[in-house]
C-alpha cells in the first residue's frame, strides 16, 4: 500500500510481509497439537533472543502485563526495592512494585543519562534490597543502560535484577544467563515487529525460588500456572493465537537473518540517525556515551515546539515520529529505528524531518545530513 504511514516511532512498528500474512492465517484452536508445536518454537525461539536456557513464557497482554507478572511473581508486600528512574519507563516497574505494596527507593538519573554502578553500589549497600528494577532501554530520552554492570553490582548485593528489556529486546544484545539477570520482560511491539498484544517474560533458576515464598496478590499474571501449563504446550487462557502463528514467522526471520546480524543493522541505525542529527545541527538528548541503537531523542530547536514538528512530519510527509512524553513533550522529538527499520528508511526520515524544518523557518543542512548517513553506510 503505497499510502501506508511509515512508523518511525518506537513501536508499533512497521510489520513485514511475511509477519502480515501470517496475520491473516486462520485462527487455531489453542488446545491442540499444532498449537502446542507453534508454542514450542516460539517459546524455543526467543531464548537465544534474551541470552538464556532458561524458561520464556508468552502472556497475552501489553507489555506491562509481564512487567506486572515479574512483580507479582517474585515479591512480596513490604519487600525493599530500589528502582532505578530513568524517565517514563524507568518509572514504571517501580510504580507497579510500589502499587502491589514494596518498599521502594528510588534511584534518580538525570534525563538523558544512564545510572552509574557506583551510585548504585553505595544505595544498595543502604537499602539491601530484595530487587533491583530498572530498564535497558530508556525509550522516553533515547538512552541504553549497562545491564552487565548494573546487574553485577545488585548481584554483589543478593539482590533479584528484574529488567525491562521492552523497547530493545530483539534490536539490542541481551545476554540473560550470562549477566545473571533473574527476570526480563518485552514485548510485541518493537523490536520484534509484531502489533502489540503479546508480553514475553524470562525468568531465572533463582527467581522461580522466590516465587515459592512471594505474597503479592496475582492471578492472570501467576507464572508458576502459566509455566506448568507451557510444559504441555498451552497457555492457562486463551491466547493471541493469530500473534503465535505470526511470532513463529518473526522467529524465522530472525534466524534467517542472524541475531548478530541484526544487532549490527541496528547499531548501523542509531549510528546513521545520530550523525545525520548532528549534520542537521540539531542536539541529540541523549548523552552519546549511552545512545540508544532503537531511538533517538533530538532536542527541539530553539523556540520550536516538537509538536509542531511531529504534526507536519506526518501531514506532509506520511512519516510517524515521535513527541517528548510527560515533562519533555514538546521539548525533544524521538525517531525509532528498530525492528524491520532499514537505512533508506532513515533517509526518508531525515529528509522529511530537515524539509519541514525549513519550512518553519529554520536552517538545515540536508547535504550535510545524507553524507552523514552515506558515510556510516561505508563504514559497515
Ligand atoms: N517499557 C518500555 C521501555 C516501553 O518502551 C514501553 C512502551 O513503549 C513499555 C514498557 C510499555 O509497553 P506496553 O505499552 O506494551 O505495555
Amino acid at each position: 500500500m503505497s499510502n501506508e504511514m511509515l512508523l518511525m516511532i518506537p513501536g508499533p512498528t512497521n510489520l513485514p510481509q511475511p509477519v502480515r500474512e501470517a496475520l491473516a492465517q486462520p485462527a487455531i484452536y489453542h488446545r491442540g497439537q499444532q498449537f502446542a508445536q507453534l508454542l514450542e518454537v516460539c517459546a524455543d525461539g526467543l531464548k537465544p533472543v534474551f541470552g538464556t536456557e532458561r524458561d520464556v513464557l508468552i502472556l497475552t497482554s501489553s507489555s506491562t502485563g509481564a512487567m506486572e507478572a515479574g512483580i507479582v511473581n517474585f515479591l512480596s508486600p513490604g519487600d525493599r526495592v530500589i528502582a532505578i528512574d530513568t524517565g517514563k519507563f524507568g518509572q514504571r516497574l517501580g510504580a507497579i512494585a510500589d502499587a502491589f505494596g514494596a518498599n521502594v527507593t528510588w534511584l534518580k538519573v538525570e534525563p538523558g543519562r544512564a545510572a552509574s554502578a557506583d551510585v548504585l553500589d553505595a544505595l544498595c549497600a543502604q537499602v539491601e534490597p530484595k530487587a533491583v528494577l530498572f530498564v535497558q532501554n530508556e525509550t522516553s530520552t533515547g538512552v541504553c543502560q549497562d545491564v552487565a554492570a548494573l546487574s553485577e553490582v545488585a548481584n554483589g548485593h543478593g539482590a533479584l535484577v528484574m529488567v525491562d528489556a521492552v523497547s530493545s529486546l530483539g534490536g539490542i544484545p541481551f545476554q540473560m544467563d550470562e549477566w545473571s539477570v533473574d527476570v526480563v520482560m518485552a514485548g510485541s511491539q518493537k523490536a520484534l515487529m509484531l502489533p502489540p498484544g503479546l508480553a514475553f517474560i524470562a525468568v531465572s533458576e533463582r527467581a522461580w525460588q522466590a516465587a515459592e515464598t512471594a505474597r503479592m496478590p496475582r492471578y492472570y499474571f501467576d507464572l508458576r500456572a502459566a509455566r506448568q501449563s507451557a510444559a504441555r504446550g498451552q497457555t492457562p487462557y486463551t491466547p493471541n493465537v493469530s500473534m503465535i502463528v505470526a511470532l513463529a514467522e518473526v522467529i524465522s526471520l530472525l534466524q534467517a537473518e542472524g541475531l548478530p546480524a541484526v544487532y549490527r543493522r541496528h547499531q548501523q541505525l542509531g549510528q546513521a540517525t545520530r550523525a545525520a542529527v548532528q549534520a542537521l545541527d540539531l542536539a541529540l538528548f541523549a548523552d552519546p556515551e549511552f545512545a540508544s541503537d532503537v531511538v533517538t531523542a533530538v532536542q527541539s530547536p530553539e523556540g520550536l515546539d516538537s509538536t509542531e514538528l511531529v504534526k507536519r512530519v506526518r501531514d506532509d510527509h506520511n512519516i510517524l515520529i515521535s513527541g517528548g512524553q510527560s515533562e519533555l513533550k514538546g521539548k525533544i522529538f524521538r525517531i525509532g529505528h528498530l525492528g524491520c527499520a532499514g537505512i533508506e528508511q532513515i533517509r526518508r526520515t531525515i529528509g522529511a524531518v530537515a524539509a519541514s524544518l525549513v519550512e518553519m523557518g529554520y536552517d538545515c543542512a540536508v547535504p550535510a545530513a545524507t553524507e552523514a548517513i552515506d558515510g556510516v553506510v561505508a563504514n559497515y
